[in-house]
């Protein structure tokens, strides 16, 4: 502990990600002592959110009005429902949680985050395009919206605030301080308690040391747990992996850095607080390993424009509607069934050019350095660091024909994790036949067709998808594919909140002095996404999870 941390304080938030900073800054804002107890050092503030790209869910927003899109809180309700399948008696509390989100989301979220100095990138991205069906998953609209700043500008507010609540004495701070017990007397919860780790200068990103130098017990009127998710922890994914996505896989990169290791979940449960829907989960297929990583087995997520052709470990193609940026864990359960870990793409020069944008702050420096004159460039010249990847990135392979490009699959095919080889004659069909299909503005492929509705959105014909062209005309080339393995991230469930944060008991009551927000809730209420997410919907969700859970606890104390 910071040497002038008190042992105990009004309301305690177990960890200093968004969420946590989120619920740290309300409760202050109302008057009360926090203690801000994380177990990675200070240079870690702000947690995955520093790390994101920063999108940001809204429905009706000006950016989109002025792109010409016209969304509606009816039109988000019905894609939020279409895509959670909420199913089980326990979706009482999330799918609550979904509706008062939807309502945030429509509502003030834009204008409070804007009162904070927040803005965002006036071309709205159209993530998570969908199943194809009107009352299915996914987006029918664009409404991912960009941060001017990436994560580190969503950390940034509400650092911001914190740190002025510590200058003042209301927030103190206990870095380092790794919480292994969750205490509760006579029924109600009274504080934590844990060891204490030695000092670390680290920096951001990487794992930090976990030897212990000291025990610690910090009491308080109410806790917030706001831990973060499993995604770090590959062998809690996999024991948590659901029959209905096929078997889990062997392998799999890291979507997120070493701290989001999911023990405060267990630690929770241990003091009575119920979890629910831990099955659910969201990983994406589009990972590759970063040549240039920061904490171990680091994957980066391509989020790509529709155009790539997407072949099966063996060189088959999808069928409809798993294009890329589409159906996430429908493409997923489909690649779980062929038994290989990893897929293909298969695309042009033009198409990474315009198409392929990387997750994370660090892979968007123009967008994170806010410089105009680097989006500018990134336009004309395509984007820098996927042009170093083509060239370092062990998962991609740039050649001048198909035989070359075949040969160097091949390769990485008998690379870790391994698989089968891809044949020559058979892509080169596939590839044909789907170019026979760019001739006219309008084609029976289904992926085409889909481009082409595409191209009707002018942020995507500006921005995101390529002009339909052969993909072996030179003129478009050089050739790429990229072996794309399954990237773990986010956990859609967790601890049961009602619409307080307040834990809930399996008894369905609440645990009086215990709430949660952020990921370790499932973003609210224990899985306010279902069964599936529509991007951008983590960051909001830690933002209003932790806005309702700080101001509750604040109230109640
Ligand atoms: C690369 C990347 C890109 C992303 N892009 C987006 C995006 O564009 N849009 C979007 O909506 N979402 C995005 N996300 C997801 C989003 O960033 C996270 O879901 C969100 O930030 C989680 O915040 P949190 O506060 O719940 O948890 P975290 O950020 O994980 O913070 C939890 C904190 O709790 C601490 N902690 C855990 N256990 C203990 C313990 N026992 N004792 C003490 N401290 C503990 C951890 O050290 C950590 O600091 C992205 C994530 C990543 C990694």
């Amino acid at each position: 502990m910071s040497a002038e941390a008190p042992s105990s304080t009004d309301i305690l938030v177990v960890g200093h990600g968004l969420a946590g900073l989120v619920a740290a800054a309300e409760a202050a804002d109302a008057g009360k002592q926090v203690l801000l107890v994380d177990q990675e050092p200070e240079q870690s503030l702000g947690g995955q959110a520093f790390w994101s790209l920063g999108g940001l869910f809204f429905v009706d927003s000006p950016e989109q009005r002025r792109m010409g899109i016209k969304d509606s809180h009816e039109l988000a309700l019905q894609d939020w429902m279409g895509s959670a399948q909420f199913d089980r008696e326990e979706d009482l509390w999330p799918r609550r949680w979904a509706e008062a989100y939807v309502d945030f989301a429509a509502g003030e979220k834009r204008s409070w985050l804007r009162g904070m100095g927040h803005r965002v990138f006036p071309i709205v991205g159209w993530a998570e395009r969908g199943d194809g069906r009107a009352d299915g998953h996914g987006n029918s609209v664009p409404r991912f919206h960009l941060t001017w700043g990436t994560g580190p500008g969503i950390v940034e507010p509400f650092e911001r605030r914190v740190r002025e609540h510590a200058a003042t004495g209301r927030i103190r701070f206990a870095f380092r301080h790794r919480v292994d017990e969750v205490l509760v007397e006579d029924g109600t919860c009274v504080g934590v308690r844990g060891k204490v780790l030695e000092p670390s200068s680290i920096e951001r990103g990487y794992a930090s040391s976990r030897v212990e130098v000291g025990d610690f017990e910090l009491r308080a009127q109410a806790v917030i747990v706001t831990s973060g998710g499993i995604g770090g922890d590959h062998d809690l994914v996999r024991k948590a992996w659901p029959a209905r996505l096929g078997e889990p896989p062997r392998s799999m990169v890291s979507g997120v850095p070493a701290h989001v290791d999911g023990r405060m979940i267990r630690i929770t449960r241990d003091a009575g607080a119920r979890i629910i829907n831990d099955d659910r989960m969201w990983h994406y297929v589009e990972g590759i390993r970063n040549w240039d990583p920061i904490w171990a087995n680091h994957g980066i997520r391509i989020l790509p424009g529709p155009s790539s052709i997407w072949l099966d470990a063996a060189g088959k193609r999808l069928p409809a509607p798993f294009f890329p940026g589409f159906d996430t864990l429908g493409t997923l359960k489909h690649l779980r069934a062929t038994g290989y870990d990893y897929s293909w793409f298969v695309l042009t020069k033009s198409i990474i050019d315009k198409e392929f944008a990387l997750s994370g702050s660090e892979q968007n420096p123009d967008m994170t350095g806010r410089s105009v004159r680097g989006v500018i460039d990134r336009a004309r010249k395509g984007p820098g660091p996927v042009h170093a990847f083509m060239e370092h990135g062990e998962d991609f392979v740039v050649a001048d024909s198909l035989t070359e490009l075949v040969a160097g699959m091949n390769r990485l095919a008998d690379r870790e994790p391994e698989g089968p080889r891809v044949d020559e004659a058979a892509l080169r069909e596939i590839i044909e036949r789907r170019d026979r299909e760019v001739a006219n503005p309008y084609a029976k492929d289904a992926q085409l067709t889909a481009v082409y509705a595409a191209r009707n959105y002018r942020g995507d014909k500006l921005s995101r998808v390529a002009k339909p062209h052969r993909i072996l005309d030179p003129e478009h080339g050089p050739l790429i594919a990229v072996k794309l393995h399954i990237l773990s991230r986010k956990t859609l469930g967790g601890l049961e909140t009602d619409l307080s944060g307040r834990c809930l008991t399996s008894a369905g009551v609440p645990l009086p002095g215990l709430y949660a927000a952020g990921e370790v809730s499932g973003f609210g209420g224990g899985g306010m996404m279902g069964y599936n997410a529509l991007e951008g919907t983590f960051l909001g969700g830690c933002l209003f999870s932790g806005r309702t859970a700080g101001r509750a606890a604040a109230a109640a104390v």
